[in-house]
C-alpha cells in the first residue's frame, strides 16, 4: 500500500472555510502528483462550534484530532460571539486544543516574496531575500509559570524553564536549521536573568550534538533592533515564550502581508497548522480573502508533520511562481498586480503548478 496519512480539517469561522477548501484543493493535486493518499476527516472548534454544540471545543474534536497525523486549521472567532462569557468564547477552544495537542514548538517563518518587496514598511533593500524562521517555546516560561498573582497593591508573575523545556526546544530549532542554513540564533536576557543563563548553556549543550550548526546568542533587546534594522543576517532565531511572542509579530510584519504567512506548532504528538491572520469577518463570504497563509500552512505540515518534502517544495514553488506571474488577491492588489483574482482562483492556480 502507498503513503497514506490522515489529516484533521477544522475549517473555523469567517474566511476558514474558503481559504482551507483552497488549501485542500492544493494539497489533493500535490498528493496525486507525489503519489500518496490524503484522507480528510472535519471537526468542530469555536463559534461554528458554539453555534452546533454550545461549547467552543466539543469532546469529540479533542479526541478525533489526537487520532489524526496532523492537522489543518484555518481561523476562529467573530463580532457574533464576541459578547460569551469567556469561557465559552472561540479563543477558548483554540488555546484549549493548543494545550491538549500538547505543541510546543511554534514555527513562525518570515519570508518577502520578490515581487512584493514593496508590500513591506521597511526598504526593499533591507527586506528583499528575508527567509527566516522563529522558533518560539510555547508551552512554558512566564506565560505559565508558578507561582503567579494578583494582589490589591502588587502583581507578580515567574519565570520559569526547566533543562528538559529548553533541550526539546533546542532540538527543534537545530533540527531544522540543519534542513535550512545551518544557522541558530539564540535570543534570551541572560545579562539579567538566571532563567536565560540556564536558557543559554543548555542550547550550548544541544549545539553539541550539531556541529554543522553556527550558533550565536542574541539579547532580544538587541534581537528587535537587528531585525528591524538588518533582517537578513537570520536564519533560524530560537527564544522562549514572550520573547518570540513579541519577535514573531515584528518578523512577520516584514513581509508586509499578513494574508502570506503560515505557521506550525508542533510537540511530540499531532501538530497543528494555520495561517497567522484570524478569520477576517470583514471580508468573509465574498470569495476575496487570500488562501496563500493557509495554502503555505499546508506546505509546512507536508514538511514537518509528514515529511513529504518534495511535495511540500512544490508548493512554495508553486506559491512563488503564481506571484511572479503578477496574480494577486484584493490584499495584495497594489503590489504590481498583472491579474485580480478571487480566493478560489489563487487555490486553482497553485494547486495546477503544484501539480506539475
Ligand atoms: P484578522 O487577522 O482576522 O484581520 C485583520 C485584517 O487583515 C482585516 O482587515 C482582514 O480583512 C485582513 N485579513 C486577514 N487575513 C486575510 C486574508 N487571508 N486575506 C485578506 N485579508 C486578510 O484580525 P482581527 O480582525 O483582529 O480578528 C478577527 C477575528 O479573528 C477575531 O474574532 C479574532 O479573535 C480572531 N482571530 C483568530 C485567530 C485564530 O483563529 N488563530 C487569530 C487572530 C484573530
Amino acid at each position: 500500500m502507498g503513503r497514506e496519512y490522515k489529516i484533521g480539517v477544522i475549517k473555523g469561522d469567517g474566511i476558514g472555510p474558503e481559504i482551507v477548501e483552497e488549501a485542500i484543493r492544493v494539497l489533493d493535486a500535490v498528493s496525486v502528483r507525489c503519489g500518496f493518499n490524503l484522507k480528510y476527516e472535519e471537526f468542530l472548534l469555536g463559534g461554528a462550534a458554539i453555534d452546533e454544540t454550545g461549547v467552543p471545543l466539543p469532546d469529540k474534536t479533542l479526541k478525533g484530532v489526537a487520532k489524526c497525523d496532523a492537522v489543518l486549521f484555518g481561523a476562529i472567532g467573530g463580532p457574533k460571539w464576541d459578547n460569551l462569557e469567556r469561557h465559552l468564547r472561540p479563543e477558548t477552544g483554540l488555546l484549549g486544543l493548543r494545550k491538549a495537542m500538547g505543541t510546543f514548538a511554534n514555527l513562525r517563518p518570515a519570508m518577502v516574496y520578490k515581487e512584493l518587496v514593496n508590500a513591506s514598511t521597511l526598504k526593499p533593500s533591507v527586506v528583499e531575500g528575508v527567509d527566516l524562521m522563529v522558533v518560539r517555546e510555547l508551552i512554558g516560561g512566564i506565560y505559565f509559570g508558578e507561582p503567579r498573582a494578583l494582589l490589591e497593591d502588587r502583581a507578580y508573575n515567574t519565570m520559569v524553564y526547566t533543562k528538559d523545556e529548553v533541550r526539546r526546544i533546542a532540538k527543534v530549532a537545530f533540527e531544522i536549521a540543519m534542513k535550512r542554513n545551518k544557522r541558530v540564533c539564540s535570543v534570551d536576557k541572560a545579562n539579567v536573568l538566571e532563567v536565560s543563563q540556564l536558557w543559554r548553556e543548555t542550547v550550548e549543550e544541544v549545539a553539541k550534538d550539531y556541529p554543522k550548526v553556527e550558533l550565536s546568542h542574541m539579547y532580544v533587546d538587541n534581537a528587535a533592533m537587528q531585525l528591524i534594522r538588518a533582517p537578513k543576517q537570520f536564519d533560524v532565531i530560537l527564544t522562549g515564550n514572550i520573547f518570540g511572542d513579541i519577535l514573531s509579530d515584528a518578523a512577520s510584519m516584514l513581509s508586509g502581508s499578513i494574508g502570506l504567512l503560515p505557521s506550525a506548532s508542533i510537540g511530540s504528538g499531532v501538530g497543528l497548522f494555520e495561517p497567522i491572520h484570524g478569520s477576517a469577518p470583514d471580508i468573509a463570504g465574498q470569495g476575496i480573502a487570500n488562501p496563500i497563509a493557509t495554502i503555505a500552512s499546508a506546505s509546512m505540515m507536508l514538511r514537518y508533520a509528514l515529511n513529504e518534502i518534495e511535495a511540500a517544495k512544490k508548493i512554495d514553488s508553486a506559491i512563488a511562481k503564481v506571484l511572479s506571474e503578477g496574480y494577486r488577491t484584493g490584499d495584495l492588489s497594489s503590489f504590481d498586480a498583472k491579474e485580480i483574482c478571487a480566493t478560489s482562483d489563487m487555490g486553482a492556480l497553485i494547486a495546477d503548478y503544484a501539480s506539475r
